[in-house]
């Protein structure tokens, strides 16, 4: 059942389209827009634009654009009803819809019982958890921020009180455990921090213990809870982190709640030490650097510095902050205060320092087994630095720590780099600009109108590709509401035309188009009218008509041979220009 057209174009006048992209990309203001990093492509620079005036938005790096709604529905991985049904909820717009998708109904319940447990922390039962919450540094005026909770200690609350949504559901949301004798609460007589994804939602949870063991748990992975693909915090700390263009990365929620109270608002949680190419895409779509902050032991780790090269791989900047042995970021600012772990982070280490340090640490270099472990342990990662000079003081440090010369060091460690592959990147050719496209992307701008051109030029001058588009400003629609009943290919065609970089003026783009476009088929047309009329003319033995028509043919023969020839020694013309 499609949506009616008018519940579309009502829907996608009260979004706010800058506000809705917001919600998963740093936007900053350029131009007359807005830009940001590219959610659908490994975007290094801001390719992707957004008009809050026109309601588009097109990324020039990948050719991805349209309109608010098709942009929901890209990053959400919706359909296309499912994602109008979610956005004209949030505008006050009902669209009818079948059945509501289940991971909505996922959302709802969590979000409830997060409820819940908000609600238990501020009853009688809570307050041992209310206690230790404040001794640890996060008064009540915090708690609503975080949305933090306490789960009773009985084996049944959460159990009962959503029993309505089945023992299946629950489990699959990780909620329940499923025991020999039955089901019950996963969590219980624990302070509970909802996991948020990047847009605030909750979904899914750590719980710290009251007592007993183990200290922290998690929700396991459910159909909206992927550790790997979340960051905890992230939907707090991402206006600070776009504006400052750098983040902090913290293992654990205290950690997180713990530096943001210390005023430090950029940073986010990895839940785990071993981090993700989904988290990498994460933090690049706010941050240019990041800062990392574990504890010593966990910084060491092998599956740490892996994680820790997944992101400087990914182009970002990273450095490794020492923290000193036995602390984290928690316990290091409740015991020596925020400027303490301030000046951590301004001293942190460029990674390549922290990785030669850690790889020195790790052999025995005073061996010749140990100099060539360690060379080998480089390699990849040397091969993997794009900068000279980089390349060079890694030589030059690993010269000093192994005691071989930097020409040396330089040809073992150069050794197989030819096997680098480079990462081969898709993207989307642009169109090609000519006249049509020039006359469409003024027109989308709106600056210049139907009329101006409609004497010389319709519809169906323009070509297939166009035509759809065409339609729609010929109709006077203004460009969002345009692409509702465009199909994909036209909307990313449109958002291209309507938001990239003109370089032409509006007088010049006209007077071409009415050379160019008009012209040559309506000829055609009038041609294959003519043999007919002129078979006619001479049936009727109408011998006046006849020549007239002769004459036309013979006058629209030369304006046709003079078109093509002015076509082609344009077309050459910009063959040389572009030569
Ligand atoms: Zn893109």
């Amino acid at each position: 059942m499609p949506a009616p057209r008018d519940h579309v174009n009502e829907i996608k006048s009260r979004l706010d389209i800058v506000a809705l992209i917001s919600r998963y990309v740093a936007l900053i203001p350029s131009g007359s827009g807005m830009k940001g990093r590219c959610p659908f492509h490994k975007d290094d620079t801001p390719s992707m634009t957004v008009s809050q005036e026109k309601g588009l938005w097109h990324c020039f790096g990948c050719g991805e654009g349209g309109d608010a709604i098709a942009f929901f529905m890209k990053i959400e991985r919706l359909p296309f009803v499912d994602a109008l049904r979610l956005l004209g909820e949030e505008v006050g717009v009902a669209v009818a819809s079948a059945a509501p998708r289940i991971e909505d109904h996922l959302r709802r319940v969590l979000d409830d019982v997060a409820g819940v447990y908000a609600e238990n922390l501020r009853s009688d039962a809570g307050r041992k958890a209310r206690q230790a919450l404040v001794d640890r540094g996060y008064p009540e005026s915090c708690w609503s921020t975080y949305r933090l909770g306490y789960s009773l200690p009985g084996w049944d609350q959460i159990k009962r009180a959503f029993s309505r949504h089945g023992d299946e559901a629950l489990v699959k949301l990780g909620l329940l455990v499923q025991g020999k004798k039955g089901t019950y609460d996963r969590f219980r007589d624990r302070i509970m921090f909802p996991i948020l994804d990047t847009a605030g939602r909750p979904v899914g949870f750590g719980g710290r213990a009251m007592s007993g063991e183990p200290k922290y748990l998690n929700s396991p992975q459910t159909p909206l809870f992927d550790k790997g693909r979340l960051l905890y915090g992230l939907s707090w700390a991402k206006e600070r982190m776009a504006q400052t263009r750098s983040a902090v990365l913290v293992e654990g929620y205290t950690d997180v709640l713990t530096l943001h109270q210390a005023q430090i608002h950029h940073a986010v949680g990895s839940m785990g030490t071993a981090l993700t190419q989904a988290q990498a895409d994460l933090l690049q779509r706010f941050v240019d650097d990041v800062v990392i902050a574990y504890d010593q032991d966990a910084a060491g780790d092998a599956a740490t510095v892996r994680g820790m090269q997944i992101l400087r791989s990914s182009g970002l900047g990273v450095r490794v902050a020492s923290l000193p042995e036995g602390e984290d970021p928690d316990t290091l600012v409740r015991r020596h205060g925020a400027e303490a772990m301030q000046a951590m982070l301004d001293a942190a280490l460029p990674f390549h320092d922290f990785y030669l340090a850690q790889l020195a640490s790790r052999h025995d270099v005073s061996t010749v087994r140990g100099k060539e472990r360690l060379l080998e342990e480089t390699r990849p990662f040397y091969t993997g630095v794009d900068s000279a000079v980089l390349r060079q003081d890694i030589e030059r440090k690993i010269s000093e720590l192994i005691g071989l010369s930097v020409e040396s060091v330089r040809r073992e460690l150069a050794r197989r780099s030819s096997l680098r592959i480079d990462e081969v990147r898709s993207e989307r050719e642009d169109p090609h600009w000519g006249v049509e496209e020039h006359l469409l992307a003024l027109l989308l701008r709106e600056e210049i109108r139907w009329q101006d051109i409609s004497d010389h030029i319709g519809v169906d001058d323009f070509s297939e590709a166009h035509r759809a588009i065409a339609t729609g400003l010929a109709a006077g629609l203004p460009a969002s509401d345009l692409l509702t009943d465009l199909d994909e290919e036209g909307a990313r065609r449109a958002s291209f035309y309507a938001l990239a970089p003109l370089r032409i003026d509006a007088a010049t783009a006209v007077e071409d188009a009415k050379r160019w476009m008009g012209g040559l088929p309506r000829i055609a047309r009038r041609l294959e009218a003519l043999e007919q009329e002129i078979r006619a003319a001479s049936q009727a033995q109408d011998w006046n008509r006849w020549e007239s028509l002769l004459r036309e043919k013979e006058e629209l023969r030369m304006a046709w041979k003079q078109q093509r020839r002015g076509i082609h020694e344009q077309e050459q013309d910009d063959q040389t220009r572009g030569a």
